[in-house]
């Protein structure tokens, strides 16, 4: 799960990583009121769940209330490659003399976390990855033997920061880092500035700020940070009805039991020249409940025009399943056209079953590739 720019700051402001006071808006005339109450020029920042807002006008600086208010009034509403700006964070303007870039990551293929750092900070990480590797300094943490101060030392030498009051605040920003990181259980803490004012104080301008999905049930004050309004809306759905679904953008809607099984499903589809039009695992169960729920959520989808039904029976039955679908077809009113595929435990009583039941619009196919091709065929 992302977060916002403001919750990543709330969360680094908890942690004691320096940040500056603002306000969460969602008009100009409130906009002007936040820029009143904290005095002085301040930034107008759109808050979307994507980066580069300054460069797509998102981020704008205000010296006073009326031109906060007519910045906010600018920045309201604007598509921020595809992410429309609802709210905006308003916050004391900082005077910068100097931009790096800190960030701590999941390394996936190292199991290990990583600390990135720079001194060339501002712009995207990836151009510094690209134009200048060496002033990128790389460093991974044990989760074993955690953090040690050391290494925050490491970094910031390795960068070549000189100054040794900027060496100690950095220093001290980099180990609370580790400790949101962990505490959160994030996926990845981003500063980019991590800047020092013209007084030499050091403060993080921006987050980027991802938590572990997985993770999220112990961390009930974060959960509730989802902005379940920018979210896909089927995706939303999804979630609330516990159906493991990813919005994909063709015509096949399809559903396996296993995500391994739902997963090849997506890709015979492909194979056979068509275009789903989702990821669906309906789990390990077929029971009527959960096969309802994952077609109400596919038939949500205007653009499914016939719906593959992939399933290998192991310890499920294949009878049971298919009693399951039929069971869930009295449920709900399907338009689209149904194709089977029942394979493994009890397959031939599961088809026989289907083909019992008369159902209009439901076609019983024998194997995976015979099921992919009839369904491709129906959503043409
Ligand atoms: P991003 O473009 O989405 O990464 O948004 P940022 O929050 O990083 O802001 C983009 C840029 O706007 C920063 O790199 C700064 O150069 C500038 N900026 C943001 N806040 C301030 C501020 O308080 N004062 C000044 N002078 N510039 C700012
Ligand atoms: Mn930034």
């Amino acid at each position: 799960m992302d977060l916002y720019e403001y919750q990543g700051k709330q969360l680094f402001a908890r942690h004691g990583i320096p940040v500056s006071e603002g306000r969460l808006v969602e008009t100009p005339a409130a906009a002007r009121g936040a820029a009143e109450e904290l005095g002085g020029p301040v930034v107008v920042k759109a808050q979307v769940l994507v980066g580069g807002r300054g460069k797509a006008g998102g981020i704008r600086l205000a010296t006073t209330p009326e031109e906060a208010e007519a910045r906010a009034g600018d920045i309201l509403g604007l598509d921020i490659r595809g992410h429309v700006v609802r709210r905006l964070w308003i916050e004391k303007a900082s005077e910068i003399a100097k931009e790096y870039y800190l960030s701590l990551t999941f390394d996936r293929g190292a199991k290990q976390p990583l600390y990135m750092f720079t001194t060339h900070g501002g712009v995207d990480i990836e151009e510094v990855a690209a134009t200048t590797p060496e002033a990128l300094v790389r460093l991974h943490v044990d989760p074993l033997e955690g953090f040690h101060p050391w290494q925050a030392r490491r970094l910031v030498y390795a960068a070549g920061v000189e100054d040794p009051s900027e060496q100690k605040q950095i220093v001290a920003i980099v180990g609370k880092l580790y400790e949101v990181f962990v505490g959160c259980d994030a996926m990845l803490c981003e500063i980019n500035p991590l800047i020092v004012t013209p007084d030499g104080e050091v403060r993080a301008l921006d987050s980027k700020f991802t938590v572990d999905d997985n993770a999220l049930f112990r961390h009930p004050d974060i959960a509730e940070m989802r902005d379940t309004a920018a979210a896909d809306p089927l995706e939303s759905l999804a979630r609330e009805k516990h159906v493991t679904y990813v919005k994909l953008d063709g015509e096949v809607g399809v559903l396996g039991n296993g995500a391994g099984l739902s997963m090849s499903t997506v890709d015979v589809v492909t194979f056979v020249g068509g275009r789903p039009a989702n990821f669906c695992d309906l789990g390990g169960g077929g029971d009527a409940q959960g096969v309802v729920d994952a077609l109400s959520v596919i038939t949500q989808d205007p653009q499914v025009k016939s719906i593959f039904f992939n399933i290998f029976g192991g310890i499920t039955r294949c009878d049971e399943v298919a009693r399951g679908i039929l069971q869930a077809l009295e449920q709900i009113r399907i338009t689209a056209p149904i194709v089977v595929r029942l394979d493994g435990t009890n397959a031939e009583e599961g088809r026989r079953i289907l083909a019992d039941s008369g159902s209009a619009g439901l076609h019983v196919e024998p194997t995976m590739l015979d099921a992919a091709r009839r369904a491709v065929e129906l959503a043409a």
